[in-house]
């Protein structure tokens, strides 16, 4: 008989997991508490490291008319626009990393995940299901629905996010610190835009206090807008409440007309508060496992926060592949040991982000953009060889024999 799991939320992280687990070998049944189709309008990069786990696990081809190659991921000053460094990317990431760097929208993401998925497991995703609970047993753990009802497996994957449930059982309510930012997001067609329309790249715009990141969707036809700025007065963290056009157009009084365009064409704005959160000191108790945001939420100043747990859900399910019934918790362990240090570095890298993006005067600017502006112009590679411990991680294949 084979193998089960359940996975508690169907983001990102959560199908991923699913794919990967079935292609073991294992059945699957995704638990999701929102209704279907109810994907946020909001962009998602994909470096190398995430597209080459897609690709392997069947669904990058899902995905092509959809996502966006950008040129290259390039540095600007948010004022003048001016271009401190620009990274390559459709030139070189296949070589250099082995596979693309892209750009897609999270719904367009998400379909393709739940289309592979389908493919290889029928019916094996149950939206309006919230879980409020698990229990561990010696060889298997339960889930409890709010609906009363409960389910068994072999393992269940807490893959619900930042705000999740199994995480808040296992380790008691969370303590996370509110880093003073808050991020604006929006989605705007180009069409809309006039003149005033940003690069073809992953572009950060570095300011006072504040960065953007303008990115494209939908094949190039929308773009993605990101605004982190300092502030101290909004602490809800989610990506579904509204901010207004006039606060987003204060904060960033002042900038480059492409982004304060942005602002002014967008049909709505959210706003993120983003927390910090420190490390767990481990992803699983009995077969209860956790992984994406549930097991390390990230701050989105190195776009990595899907692509780690797109990581996740692959070595899980390979540390899996590779042990024995009786050595589920043994298997969960070693996914936590392979994982650990790579997030953990990914987390910090992403908060040091912040704050370079951030410098607060002309002097410190200068004082940190300088050494960028001249090694992107006279030493690119170095900067390029900057990201090969993350773009540049091989995974190897997910199990010996695995299901297409
Ligand atoms: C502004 C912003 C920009 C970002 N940009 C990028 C980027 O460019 N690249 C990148 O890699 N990352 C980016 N991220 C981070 C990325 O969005 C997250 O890290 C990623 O979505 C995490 O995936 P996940 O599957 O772990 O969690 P989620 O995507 O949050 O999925 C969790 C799922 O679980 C469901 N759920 C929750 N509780 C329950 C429950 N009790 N029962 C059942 N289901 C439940 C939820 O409805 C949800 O569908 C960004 C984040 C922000 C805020």
């Amino acid at each position: 008989m084979n193998r089960k799991a359940i996975i508690v939320g169907g983001g990102i992280g959560g199908l991923t997991a699913a794919i990967c687990l079935r292609q073991i070998g294992w059945d699957v049944q995704v638990f999701e508490t929102a209704p279907s189709n109810s994907e946020i309008g909001a962009g998602i990069q994909i470096s190398p490291n995430g597209v080459k786990i897609l690709q392997e696990i069947g669904v990058m081809r899902l995905l092509e008319e959809s996502l966006f190659e950008p040129d290259s991921i390039e540095i600007r000053l948010g004022k003048s626009g001016k271009k401190l460094v620009q990274i390559p990317m459709k030139d070189i990431a296949a070589d250099r990393w082995g596979a693309r760097y892209v750009q897609i929208h999270r719904a367009d993401l998400i379909v393709g995940l739940n289309t592979r998925l389908a493919q290889l497991s029928p019916n094996s995703i149950e939206t309006d299901s919230k879980v409020i609970s698990f229990n561990n047993r010696e060889t298997s753990a339960f889930i409890k629905l709010q609906n009363g009802k409960t389910h068994e497996a072999d393992l269940i994957v807490g893959a619900d996010g930042v705000h999740s449930t199994i995480r808040n059982q296992m380790f008691g309510p969370e303590r996370a610190r509110f880093t003073g930012n808050v991020a604006w997001r929006a989605v705007i067609p180009v069409e809309h835009l006039g003149a005033l329309v940003p690069p073809p790249t992953g572009c950060i715009w570095a300011g006072q206090q504040k960065h953007a990141v303008t990115t494209r969707i939908h094949s190039g036809r929308t773009v993605n807008f990101v605004g982190i700025v300092e502030h101290s007065d909004w602490k809800l963290e989610g990506w579904k409440f509204e901010g207004k056009t006039a606060d987003a157009l204060a904060d960033f009084k002042d900038w480059n007309p492409t982004i304060t365009n942005l602002i002014k064409k967008a049909e709505s704005l959210h706003k993120w508060a983003l927390f910090d959160r420190a490390p767990l000191p481990h992803w699983h108790t009995g077969h209860v496992a956790l992984l994406g945001d549930a097991a390390h939420p990230m701050l989105p100043s190195m776009a990595q926060g899907a692509v780690q747990s797109i990581e996740d859900a692959y070595v899980l399910a390979k540390s899996l592949a590779s042990s024995s019934h009786s050595h589920i918790p043994t298997a969960c362990n070693n996914y936590f040991q392979s994982r650990i240090r790579r997030t953990t570095k990914v987390q910090k890298v992403s908060m040091k982000n912040l704050d370079l993006f951030h410098k607060s005067n002309v002097w410190t600017q200068f004082v940190h953009y300088a050494p960028i502006w001249f090694a992107g112009h006279f030493t690119p590679t170095l900067i390029q060889k900057h990201y090969d411990w993350l773009y540049g991680k091989e995974f190897g294949p997910l199990a010996p024999t695995s299901l297409h």
